[in-house]
């Protein structure tokens, strides 16, 4: 096994490590990128869509892993989805070159200042909504549907009598913006274009419209010349030497998951940014198989972002229901954020089935009060989270009032054809925290206990912002590794 020597290496793809890589490469460094998933856009391979799950669909299963209807059986293959099983909480990530942009929905939510004040109260928040959820905005693309083509478009009905329920329940709605090319969207609809958001794409990628990372701060970072994404590598784990360097572990697969070869990188400094999962495997697996020095706060202050599902269905199709029709790109919302004694915020989320299955979903998100640990469990060699039911109470309170309001306000039933009993809060896709800023780290990511290594992904917000995290990881990153620059950690 040769050693390759780097000076900066990035590890992940996604939010984090994307914004991590322009900044740097910017400025001049040469930045080497180690990503475990597929990079798409190069390997020419389509995404698939839900109806027909193929190669992208999920991380090396024999059967799709979407949150509902199993019911397709695979061949293994590096696809774009993973799912990590606990006991009492699933967690969805995405993997590729782009991380979770490639299979999300995209939306972008900038949090509430209040909320953002007291979740970070060590911030300038100011600072953050005049700098760099702006920026972020711009650089990711952001973008809001057009108000009459929502009226109008067919594939946009659940969102339209999703919100004529609320209204009528005396729930507030709000417009939600999106990464997605709405104008790619209406195009779509009036068949000047392939079909993507209209034709059932979304968890396991989409070919066209959605602007994830690799067609934004990805691309901008390989245009420098500077930057080199390696797919397939996965860093298996970490050393630290006696020179304050660090030794990767890396392990190079083709795309059925079998080894190519094992190789060994050695840097001077390394950004941790493989998703708050990721990360927290790669420090607790390090540390109990090579002593890395992780600091008491790693695996602390962990949290689902307060996800929690929960449907209804009518027993009659009220106005033709939520229709058979169904584009995945979720762009409305109900903002209970000031009821104090149920605050939460729901998407008003899509189910596209190629069916009318007279079901609405909504995915909440609510306050996380109290907080998850993770931890390294030597036996089965992986993460252990203590997370149980009893963290997930309030959440079901307030889905249930939910729903109890809606129903009765439009009539309905809870969903139990979506999950056991109607509520579903073993679903996450926002896991964050266990390297929280200022906690695990220092004000700017750099991690406790150590002087070349840096976090910057979801793990550093401390397990709830009260939205969907993206924008919020991605303005976090901008900060800190502004920040990182001008301190001259990377000179
Ligand atoms: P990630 O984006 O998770 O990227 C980490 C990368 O590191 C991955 O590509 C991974 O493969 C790689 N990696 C991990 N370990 C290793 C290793 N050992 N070696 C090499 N590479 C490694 N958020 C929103 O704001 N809006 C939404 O609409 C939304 N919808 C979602 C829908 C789904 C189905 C899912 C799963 C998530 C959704 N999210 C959404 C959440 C959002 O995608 C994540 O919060 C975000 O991607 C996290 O960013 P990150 O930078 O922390 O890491």
């Amino acid at each position: 096994i040769t050693t390759r020597e780097t000076p900066i290496i990035i590890i992940g793809s996604g939010y984090g490590g994307a914004v991590s890589a322009l900044r740097l490469c910017e400025v001049g460094k040469k930045v080497v990128m180690l990503e475990m998933g597929l990079n798409w856009e190069k390997s020419g391979i389509p995404f698939s869509s839900m109806l027909k799950p193929g190669k992208s669909s999920a991380w090396l299963k024999k059967k799709t892993i979407a949150p509902f209807m199993n019911i397709f059986s695979l061949t293994p293959f590096t696809g774009a989805l993973d799912r990590m099983n606990f006991e009492h909480i699933n967690i969805w990530v995405g993997r590729g070159v782009g991380g979770g942009s490639l299979v999300n929905g995209g939306m972008a939510v900038t949090p509430k200042q209040s909320y953002f004040k007291e979740v970070f109260p060590d911030l300038d928040a100011e600072k953050f909504y005049t700098t760099y959820f702006p920026l972020v905005h711009q650089e990711l693309k952001v973008n809001v549907i057009g108000e009459q083509f929502l009226k109008e478009c067919p594939y946009y009905q659940f969102t339209r009598v999703g919100e004529e329920e609320a209204h009528k329940a005396g729930f507030k709605t709000i417009r939600v913006p999106n990464v997605y090319d709405f104008q790619y969207m209406e195009k779509e609809y009036r068949n000047e274009v392939p079909r993507s958001a209209l034709n059932m794409e979304v968890i396991y990628g989409n070919n066209h419209g959605k602007n994830s990372l690799d067609k934004t701060y990805l691309k901008k970072a390989l245009e420098t010349g500077n930057l080199e994404i390696l797919d397939l590598h996965r860093v298996e784990d970490i050393q630290l030497n006696h020179d304050k360097t660090y030794t990767l572990n890396v392990r190079e697969t083709d795309t059925s998951g079998a080894v190519i070869s094992d190789k060994v990188f050695q840097c001077k400094k390394l950004i941790l940014a493989a998703g708050t999962m990721g990360t927290l495997k790669l420090l607790l697996h390090s540390n109990a198989v090579n002593q890395f020095p992780v600091h008491e706060q790693i695996g602390k202050n962990w949290g689902n972002n307060g996800n929690f599902m929960t449907g209804r269905n009518w027993v009659k199709p009220l106005s033709g229901g939520t229709g058979s029709k169904q584009s995945t790109i979720p762009v409305g919302g109900i903002d209970n954020w000031d009821d104090a004694e149920h605050p939460f915020f729901t998407e008003i989320a899509p189910l596209p089935m190629g069916m009318d299955v007279a079901t609405a979903l909504y995915l909440l998100i609510n306050r996380v009060d109290k907080k998850g640990e993770v931890s390294y469990h030597v036996g089965t060699q992986d993460l252990h989270l203590d997370w149980t039911p009893e963290n997930t109470v309030k959440m079901k309170q307030n889905a249930d009032y939910f729903v109890k309001k809606m129903n009765k306000a439009n009539g309905g039933t809870r969903s139990h054809f979506l999950f056991h009993n109607g509520f579903g809060a073993d679903v996450c896709y926002h896991p964050l925290g266990g390297c929280v800023l200022g906690k695990a780290t220092n004000e700017f990511g750099k991690l406790r206990d150590h002087e070349n290594l840096y976090v910057l992904d979801g793990s550093l917000i401390p397990g709830t912002i009260g939205v969907n995290p993206f924008m919020t990881i991605t303005a976090i990153a901008e900060y800190c590794i502004e920040n990182l620059i001008r301190q001259n950690e990377f000179a």
